[in-house]
Parts: C-alpha cells; sequence; structure tokens
C-alpha cells in the first residue's frame, strides 16, 4: 500500500543524514521496486518557483548546513539537519524568495550574478543566503529567530558590523542600485515588486 502523499516518504527520508537502502524504503513502506522508482524520480525532478528541483534544492541545503555544522562555531545553534531545512524553506516561503534586508527578488540577484565573472560569484549569488539579523557577541545565535535569507551583496555589505536596522538604509541603497542595473521599471513591472 502507497502512503497518502508518495512525495512525502521520500521527502523526509531524504532529510535524515544517515544513508538509507532502497530496499529499506521498499519494506517500509510496502513498494515494488518498480513503484519505488517512479515516486523517487518524480519526487526528484518536482521544481520550486526558481526552477531549482527537489533532488538540488535538498542537496544545496544539506551543504550549506555541514559548511556551518564543520565549522563548530558555537553560535550555530539548529541542532540537525531536518529542523534546519525546514527553517530554510518556511523561511524562502515567507520572504517571497527575495532579499530580506533590500527586497531584491532571488532571480533578479541571479541574473546580476550570472553576468560577473569575479572569482567569489561562481558559487555565490544564484540563492539567497543564510544571514544574522544581529552578529553582534552574545546576540549572535544561528537560530530560526535570528536568521533571515538575504542577498550576497546584503551579507557582503551588512558584515558583522550593521544590525538589521542600522542596516536598513544601506540595504534600501542596494535595493535601488540593483534595480537601476537591471533597468527595472517600479512602476511597470509588478513582478518584480512582489516583496
Ligand atoms: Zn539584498
Amino acid at each position: 500500500m502507497i502512503a497518502a502523499n508518495p512525495n512525502a516518504i521520500f521527502e523526509d527520508l531524504f532529510l535524515y543524514d544517515e544513508y538509507i537502502e532502497m530496499g529499506d524504503i521498499e519494506q517500509r513502506y510496502h513498494l515494488q521496486p518498480f513503484e519505488r522508482r517512479k515516486i523517487y524520480n518524480d519526487f526528484c525532478e518536482i521544481k520550486d518557483v526558481s526552477g531549482e528541483t527537489n533532488r538540488d534544492k535538498i542537496k544545496r541545503i544539506r551543504g550549506l548546513y555541514h559548511n556551518k555544522k564543520s565549522k563548530k562555531d558555537e553560535s550555530w545553534s539548529f541542532t540537525d539537519f531536518k529542523s534546519f531545512y525546514y527553517w530554510y524553506v518556511a523561511q524562502y516561503d515567507k520572504q517571497k524568495s527575495c532579499c530580506e534586508y533590500c527586497k531584491t527578488p532571488e532571480k533578479n540577484i541571479a541574473i546580476i550574478t550570472r553576468k560577473i565573472k569575479a572569482k567569489g560569484f561562481k558559487s555565490r549569488g544564484k540563492h539567497l543566503e543564510v544571514e544574522r539579523r544581529d552578529s553582534t557577541v552574545g546576540n549572535n545565535k544561528y537560530n530560526k529567530d535570528n536568521c533571515v535569507l538575504c542577498c550576497i551583496f546584503c551579507n557582503n555589505a551588512k558584515s558583522t558590523l550593521f544590525k538589521q536596522d542600522e542596516f536598513k538604509p544601506i540595504a534600501d541603497g542596494i535595493g535601488l542600485a540593483v534595480r537601476n542595473i537591471l533597468k527595472i521599471d517600479k512602476f511597470s513591472n509588478k513582478l518584480d515588486l512582489s516583496c
């Protein structure tokens, strides 16, 4: 018998860190191998608003989690990958895929960074980054209350110096500069005013 939401089987299993044998999945959910293959393939290929597949998204967010965790930074407070993943996707949804600070849609940041050939923009810029509202000592935890998603330009500029409210004038300037670069007419392009 297949569960009510087959995709949930794989989303859930993908979010555990330990490797899970496909045979275990077949046994656990009473699936024939061909059923399991179809559900798995379908799940992997589902795309979100940015066009990223589930397969790539989970892999990318898992990389972010392990990258932060491996640095053994004691401000890192997400206890497991699953909680981090669910925070990330909920926050992305809440911010409507825009930078929290300058309000630029992620897809517009990606357009700009694709054009920049400089080193450092090859791996960054395509997606929003995990950033702390407050990075001052004592208040600098990476947790669901202190973290937001922001663009590479705001992340670089805000550094650990500014708190969110202190950074606002700079973020407004970055948003304006980015719109000028993209030549977006804010009165006619409703799509890009979504944030
Ligand atoms: Zn920004």
